[in-house]
């Protein structure tokens, strides 16, 4: 089943959605029911936080309103207006793993989640709650609250080494990062060519599966057939990414299913947890442990400003002393900057929205980019704007969401100790107890992948 649907009961043929969809993959007559073009699609999204058109309990009686749920897979608790455009959930995989005492279920959660799941309990828009967070999925009984931040510090392990190797060796140049699966679905389905130019680390959220069902249940001492992982996450294509094929490096699933923050508050909600007044607490320990750069994953441009605050490290030997690399900062389509490190000036790029991404290809094709390292994002301002993230109901809310969501993840990654990947203890911890060394033999098996060459 298709990940985004439209449901044609519902659908009113209004077109707002089209002209999100940043791959041009909603069709039809004004008025008149659409339809997604799978092929083209990436499952990014956006036309599900676009569409306002929608049944609800009140206007529609109970009978009808049940089914629709029913088609959702959604939890009979679920009372919120249902709306045309929308993600299957795979909730009800959760809730019976959770309830299964042979599974020994670890969760984590993407960096932008953290500043979005508070608003879907009425509190202001882009509220950092971190510690919250960690709270409730410890109540919902998740046996091990861990977080996609460490493994978003370990990408830039592995991507920073990656890199440093394709400039100082001759390799394809520029290099992608592959971390939104938006993006590499889009580079596959339409310039499988140009996929030697995407770094070969998974994203975040795929090493994080092959970490916890390998090195994860050697820790815990548990059997890696019972370990159970599930990730929270503010886009809607990564439950597309973890069904991909190739994602079973450890020997099992990597990830087993994934649900949206939009999501993990109905399950919030379903268990009567009261999100508002539950403690800060911490993710558990040593794959829940994260700096700065990890958390400024889920902005446009953090990943590039994360691979700086380490790559300098690498290429130089020194440490940067100023960490706020603002020249990726803002959130302009496409911006680029000259880093020097060293002997090195390291030319990189930040393009945000795969509204704007045609320029770019075209001087790719041409051999006219003239950089070393571009990060992309499909998302209109990266993750903090996915597809999965709580739903806008006013367009006006939307530049304020925004702005909000980045603001408090900028801040959070001041207020961290540690804002640099590599001197992230727990990295060092499982460099040295499990992976040895970034692009070694193991990291290559469980942290890497291939991707379709048409
Ligand atoms: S999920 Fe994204 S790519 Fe697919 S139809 Fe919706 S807006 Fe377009
Ligand atoms: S899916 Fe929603 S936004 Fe798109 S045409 Fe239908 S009603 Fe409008």
């Amino acid at each position: 089943m298709a990940v985004i649907q439209i449901d044609k009961d519902i659908c009113t043929g209004c077109q707002e959605c089209s002209k999100v969809c940043p791959v041009y993959a909603i069709e039809g007559n004004p008025h008149e029911p659409q339809t997604i073009v799978t092929e083209r699609c990436v499952m990014c999204g956006q036309c599900v936080q676009k569409c306002k058109s929608y049944i609800s309990l009140l206007d529609h009686g109970v009978a009808c309103y049940a089914q629709k749920r029913r088609e959702r897979n959604l939890p009979d608790t679920v009372t919120e207006p249902l709306f045309a455009a929308y993600n299957v959930s795979h909730l009800d995989e959760v809730i019976k793993a959770l309830q299964d005492p042979a599974k020994f279920t670890m969760v984590q959660a993407a960096p932008a989640v953290r500043v979005g799941i508070a608003e879907d309990f009425g509190l202001p828009l882009g509220t950092l709650a971190a510690g919250k967070m960690a709270a409730a999925l410890r109540r919902i009984g998740f046996n091990k609250v861990y977080d996609t931040n460490f493994t978003a510090d370990l990408t830039i392990m592995e991507e920073g080494t990656e890199l440093v190797k394709r400039v100082t060796e001759n390799g394809v140049l520029p290099m992608f990062t592959s971390c939104c699966p938006g993006w590499v679905k889009f580079i596959e389905n339409t310039h499988p060519e140009l996929t030697k130019h995407l770094s070969s680390c998974k994203s975040p959220q795929q090493m994080a599966g092959a970490v916890f069902k390998t090195y994860g249940a050697k820790l815990n001492g548990v059997d890696p057939a019972a370990v159970f992982t599930v990730s929270v996450m503010p886009c809607t294509c990564k439950a597309f990414e973890s069904d991909r094929e190739e994602m079973q490096d450890s020997g099992y699933k990597d990830v087993d299913v994934v649900i949206t923050t939009r999501e993990l508050a109905y399950l919030i909600k379903k268990m009567g947890i009261d999100f508002s007044s539950l403690p800060e607490e911490s993710f558990d320990q040593p794959l829940g442990e994260y700096t700065g750069a990890g958390t400024i994953f889920g902005v446009t441009g953090g990943v590039m400003e994360a691979a700086i605050r380490t790559g300098y490290t690498l290429i130089t030997g020194k440490e940067l002393s100023d960490v706020d690399i603002l020249p990726v900062r803002s959130t302009e389509g496409f911006r680029t900057a000259d880093i020097i490190a060293g002997d090195l000036t390291l030319k990189v790029g930040v393009l945000t929205n795969l509204k704007n991404i045609d320029p770019i290809i075209e001087q790719l094709q041409a051999g006219t980019l003239n950089l070393h390292f571009v990060e992309v994002m499909t998302c209109p301002e990266g993750c903090v704007s996915g597809g999965g993230q709580p739903k806008l109901l006013m367009d006006t809310d939307r530049p304020a969401a925004y702005e909000n969501r980045r603001q408090a993840t900028f801040d959070h990654d001041k207020a961290l100790p540690l804002r640099k990947s590599h001197v992230n203890p727990a990295i060092t911890k499982i460099y040295k107890e499990f992976l040895e060394k970034p692009n070694g033999k193991l990291s290559h098996k469980l942290l890497h992948t291939k991707y379709k060459k048409g």
